[in-house]
């Protein structure tokens, strides 16, 4: 006998469980399968200041077990499984893991996205520990110190500019002789007297016992290894939307984030997205849970109409 939802939510981060509130607390019967890491990007980091609701802020993995509880408490049924495939071709629609398939007769991909990796081992041993993947988030609490970012594009600018806010020194590695940000971004970096850029230059290593306490550079073009001591690494080389398991399922946009019609809808009617995996641009918590709300309710609509 194979189970059949109202609603089907892929994805447990903050837009997933957020979506997944709102549609049971809407009365509708609501599935959420949350993939090979339940919470999504918070589970990764340590403090989360800017959520509101939290006066001293909150761990990002309590926040995301907190978040769990009450999907949980509204009776959204959770499991930690992965989907390996979806059939949207016709409704309702089904999404199967290795060893089942749901039926829903909707469907909200809230996968998210991943930061792009530098590559390095010692990346993911300093994972939180000095290195970060969002300036936005984790640059208040590396206040006083000298930072480093790494990357060319908007988003290194633009976090570089930021961290310039705490750090005493934000020191800017890139890959390449030019910047690929905006010409009014690069306007606003270079103006900037705290940032110091290292170009045709890569990121060899990164050090430290518990934290990170220095950084190895190399210049591709003389080969030259420079170490200089850092207290923390905001790595900025954009991010990857998980999506490889929608493509030609739903629309995708030219950088593979799935593209949206209106009302959170995809190409799919019955088939919505919500947060980073279809937002390039803020990739916020908050912005995710407030994409996983608007998701729901266009579900609940869309429901309504269809019966
Ligand atoms: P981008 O793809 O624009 O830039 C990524 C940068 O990282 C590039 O400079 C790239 O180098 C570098 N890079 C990629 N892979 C590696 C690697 N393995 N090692 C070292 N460097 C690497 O991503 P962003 O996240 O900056 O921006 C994403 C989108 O969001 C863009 O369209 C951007 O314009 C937009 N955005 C706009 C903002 C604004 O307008 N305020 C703010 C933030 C983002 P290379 O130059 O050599 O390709």
């Amino acid at each position: 006998m194979v189970d059949t939802y109202d609603l089907i939510i892929i994805g447990a981060g903050p837009a997933g469980y957020t979506a997944g509130i709102y549609a049971s607390r809407g009365g509708l019967k609501v599935l959420i399968l949350s993939g090979k890491l339940p919470g999504g990007q918070l589970v990764n980091t340590t403090d989360v200041e800017n959520y509101p609701g939290f006066d001293k802020g909150i761990l990002g993995p309590d926040l995301m077990k907190i978040m769990r509880k009450q999907t949980e408490n509204m009776g959204t049924t959770i499991l930690d499984k992965t989907v390996i495939d979806v059939d949207f071709t016709k409704r309702p629609f089904k999404v199967s893991t290795s060893k089942e398939t749901f039926i829903g007769k909707s469907a909200i991909i809230c996968t998210g996205a991943d930061p792009r990796k530098l590559g390095l081992e010692e990346e993911k041993t300093f994972s939180g520990r000095g290195v970060s993947y969002c300036a936005l988030c984790d640059g208040p609490l590396f206040k006083d110190k000298e930072l480093f970012v790494i990357g060319g594009g908007d988003a290194a600018m633009e976090e570089a500019n930021f961290l310039t806010k705490f750090a005493t020194k934000v020191h800017v590695v890139h890959r390449r002789d030019k910047l690929k940000a905006s010409k009014a971004m690069q306007d606003k970096v270079f103006a900037n007297k705290k940032i110091e850029f290292h170009w045709d230059s890569e990121v060899a290593g990164i050090k430290g016992d518990k934290m990170v306490d220095s950084i190895i550079i190399k210049n591709s073009k003389t080969n030259k290894e420079t170490t200089l001591p850092t207290g923390g690494i905001f790595v900025s080389i954009g991010h990857v939307p998980n999506t490889v398991l929608f493509k030609d399922k739903v629309e995708l946009d030219k950088m593979g984030y799935i593209a949206l019609k209106e009302s959170m809808q995809t190409s799919v009617p019955g088939v919505f997205a919500a947060g980073d995996v279809h937002d390039h641009t803020y990739r916020q918590a908050v912005t995710a849970a407030a994409y996983g709300c608007m998701a729901a309710l266009e579900a609940e609509r869309f429901l309504d109409k269809d019966n």
